[in-house]
């Protein structure tokens, strides 16, 4: 377990989050201004993005319906 060090796309809060280890995008609220939003790892640190900014690849919520895996990088 390794930390994330996050920083709200709406409002620019700064926030740590508890990471696994997978590269896969997940969901935050902010505790700043209570908007969720997307955070997704990568090998060098950490994106953020608004839920409607992001594409089907993303959005957790898209790939839980989309088997296939195809999103991997
Ligand atoms: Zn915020």
């Amino acid at each position: 377990m390794s930390t994330l060090h996050l920083e709200c796309p709406f409002c620019g809060q700064a926030m740590d989050v508890d990471h696994d280890g997978s590269y896969a995008p997940r969901y935050a609220r902010c505790a700043s201004c209570n908007e969720r939003f997307i955070y997704e790892p990568l090998r060098d640190g950490v994106r953020t993005l608004r839920p409607s900014e992001a594409d089907s690849c993303s959005d957790p919520e898209q790939r839980e319906l989309e088997t296939g895996g195809s999103c991997e990088d």
